[in-house]
């Protein structure tokens, strides 16, 4: 366990046990240079415990490096509880876990993720005195973070974030795709759209004047882009066999099957916008909540995934290397900079 942690560079890993709830579960770490660590309780049945260990830890990391590349000042979090969401959740469940996120005074902040729905969390929060999630839906905001990623990649490849004409293919048209195809179709955007429910695709399709097609073909459609919303791993072997886009931008969290899978893109010169940086706006918006500050505020900083985006890709063409490791560097640069800068002047106790 402790080479496990050690490799990851985490700062905790915490096993948390209740018998009366039936509470089996994992807080982890990864790193609080830059503020409390946000991340989602993820519900699952996991085959093993080391997989629900290992489970948090990989979560955990991904988040310190999403918080990082936005410019927000948390750290990386995660929790996962070993139980199937649909049989076991109960009230008792999820208060047993809040206790466990209070005894650690607000250093880990949880949220929404696989399994745990914002009235869980509200649950939560009868226990513990930081919780995120408990406001507006961050949905809308993820969709916009990842329109202005698209417009951000025409801009870099045309001149211009214009959209009118372009074809972008949308996988999956749930809560963040449905709602970034109403952003695309307000552009002029030509869509095509698919879900693995043929009928949410069809609806929202209807709505917009798009088109749809089968779950299997919408990453052989020819388009400028192709923004994955619906699960991870959607760039893979088969797909990149069959991909015709010139630009990847979506909502999935790891997109990229294999890091190889990126290194290729990068090498036929498709335009990535990395997954953790194109689908921040949620994050973004939880950040400003936190905060105590306004959706409007949040809409701007959502604009400016758009610029991180522009620097990534300029440095990723001079430094001939793929967006995603551009990306990792400058999430650990500004993590570098911010512990040496060493702990706060305080005034020490007896100084004052
Ligand atoms: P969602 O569950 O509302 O929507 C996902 C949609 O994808 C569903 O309609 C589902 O039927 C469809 N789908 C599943 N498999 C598919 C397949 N093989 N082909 C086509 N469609 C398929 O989820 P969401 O909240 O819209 O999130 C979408 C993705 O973005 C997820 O990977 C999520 O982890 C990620 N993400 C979401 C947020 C957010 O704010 N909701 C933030 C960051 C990342």
């Amino acid at each position: 366990m402790f080479d496990l942690i050690r490799e990851g560079g985490h700062e905790l890993a915490m096993l948390c046990h209740d018998a009366e709830s039936g509470l089996r579960a994992v807080i982890a770490i990864h790193d609080t240079t830059l503020g409390p660590a946000l991340g989602g309780v993820r519900i699952a049945p996991y085959a093993t415990d080391e997989d629900a260990v290992r489970d948090a830890l990989r979560l955990a990391k991904a988040m310190t490096y999403k918080a990082s590349l936005a410019g927000l000042n948390l750290g990386g979090g995660k929790s996962v509880i070993i139980a199937d969401p649909a049989r076991d959740k109960s009230e008792a469940l999820l208060r047993s876990m809040g206790r466990y996120v209070q005894v650690l005074g607000g250093r880990y902040i949880p949220g929404v993720d696989s399994g745990t729905t914002q009235d869980d969390l509200r649950v939560l929060a009868l226990e513990a005195d930081r919780v995120s999630c408990v406001g507006a839906d961050p949905s809308p905001f993820t969709a916009a973070g990842v329109h202005a990623a698209i417009h951000a990649a025409m801009r870099h490849l045309h001149g211009s974030p214009e959209l009118t004409g372009r074809r972008v293919a949308v996988q999956g048209v749930g809560h963040v795709g449905a709602a970034l195809a109403g952003l695309l179709a307000r552009d002029g955007a030509e869509l095509v759209l698919s879900d693995a429910r043929m009928d949410l695709a069809e609806a929202v399709a209807g709505q917009l004047g798009a088109r749809t097609v089968e779950p299997d073909q919408i990453a052989a459609v020819a388009c400028d882009v192709f923004a994955p919303c619906a699960l991870g791993g959607a760039i893979d072997d088969a797909v990149l066999g069959a991909l015709d886009a010139a630009v990847v931008a979506g909502a999935a969290n790891n997109v990229l099957a294999e890091p190889y899978h990126g290194v290729e893109l990068h090498r036929r010169g498709v335009l990535y916008a990395p997954d953790y940086c194109a689908n921040a706006g949620g994050i973004i918006l939880l950040a400003e909540e936190l905060l105590g500050h306004d959706a409007a505020t949040a809409e701007r900083r959502v604009r400016g995934i758009a610029d991180t985006l522009d620097r990534i890709w300029r440095r990723s063409r001079v430094e001939d290397l793929p967006p995603e490791s551009i990306a990792d560097r400058m999430a650990e640069e500004r993590i570098s900079a911010i512990r040496r800068l060493g702990p706060p002047p305080v005034p020490q106790r007896g100084t004052y």
